[in-house]
């Protein structure tokens, strides 16, 4: 149960926010929809993310930058409108369901990180930057923004930025028995080719031991060679990501079946290479 004299803030601008969230038991609100499932008690505030001016998504050059305000539902209508970000826009469009899309936002996902996150396999095989702002305004990588432990941090996430490449083709999977279920894990590969030839290759699972995997062995053994059948069944020996059983699954039922997925992946890529 939250709080019964908890205070709601509205700030106008992040320096604001920045400092309300400084405060014991101040948090930022995004969609709401973690706070309200966990409900901790120790919540004392809410600082709503709603009026500063975070919810767009801009095209720019070759960048796209995501206000953290942004619902799932709003990056996938904007996928609509220009034909971009599909590769994410095929992760968020499986996520939970309608009415939830329309609330969950991208910097409440990206803080919170679920182990059913659809948000972080694509956007870390993209290689996302991230820009946060704490006692002062920075940009990263994601990955490092994992890797060196921000995430735990108090920080506001402002907007998140992808690089519009069009020599990167990608693709993302995520395992689930029935729709309306959360994901055991969600696999994305994104590769960069050069006349058939492999140049450069991100592939990233989460939901496995450790949360997400940065899966390089694959990606080495990618780098420099054709996507043909004998290299996908190669690539697979060098994919293991390690997983925990639960009341379901076996982990190794689980590493079974991710392998499956990224093998499949990689077939349905074989036919889009340039
Ligand atoms: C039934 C159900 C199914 C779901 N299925 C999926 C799924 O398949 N895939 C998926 O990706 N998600 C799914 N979700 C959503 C996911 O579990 C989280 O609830 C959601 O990602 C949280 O986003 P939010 O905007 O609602 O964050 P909030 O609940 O508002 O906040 C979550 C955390 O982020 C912090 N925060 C909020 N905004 C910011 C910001 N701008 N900067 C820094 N910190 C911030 C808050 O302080 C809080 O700690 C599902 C949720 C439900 C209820």
């Amino acid at each position: 149960m939250l709080h019964q004299n908890l205070e709601w803030f509205f700030p106008h601008t992040t320096e604001e926010a920045v400092k309300l969230i400084s405060q014991q038991g101040v948090i930022l609100h995004g969609g709401g929809t973690r706070i309200l499932k966990t409900s901790p008690k120790s919540i004392k505030g809410l600082v709503d993310v709603g009026k500063l001016n975070m919810n767009y998504i801009h095209h720019s050059g070759n960048k796209i930058s995501i206000g953290s305000a942004s619902t799932y539902d709003e990056v996938i209508r904007f996928s609509a409108r220009t034909k971009k970000l599909s590769m994410l826009v095929k992760a968020l469009s499986e996520a939970a369901s309608t009415p939830l899309r329309n609330r969950i936002t991208i910097g409440g996902s990206l803080k919170d990180f679920p182990i059913w996150s659809s948000l972080y396999a694509p956007l870390l095989a993209l290689n996302a930057q991230i820009e946060i702002a704490d006692k002062h305004d920075k940009i990263i990588s994601l990955e490092e923004y994992l890797e060196t432990g921000i995430i735990k941090t108090k920080h506001l996430i402002k907007r998140i930025i992808l690089e519009d490449d069009p020599q990167v083709i990608g693709g993302v999977k995520r395992f689930v028995l029935i729709r309306f279920e959360y994901p055991l894990f969600t696999v994305a590969v994104a590769l960069r080719t050069k006349q058939n030839i492999i140049s450069d290759a991100r592939i990233f699972i989460t939901g496995v031991k450790g949360r997400y995997k940065h899966c390089k062995r694959a990606e080495h053994f990618l780098i420099g060679k054709e996507l043909n059948d004998e290299n996908i069944q190669q690539a697979k020996k060098h994919f293991a990501p390690k997983f925990v059983s639960d009341y379901k699954y076996s982990a190794e039922y689980k590493e079974h079946a991710a392998k499956v997925f990224f093998t499949d992946l990689l077939q349905e890529l074989k036919g889009t290479v340039k």
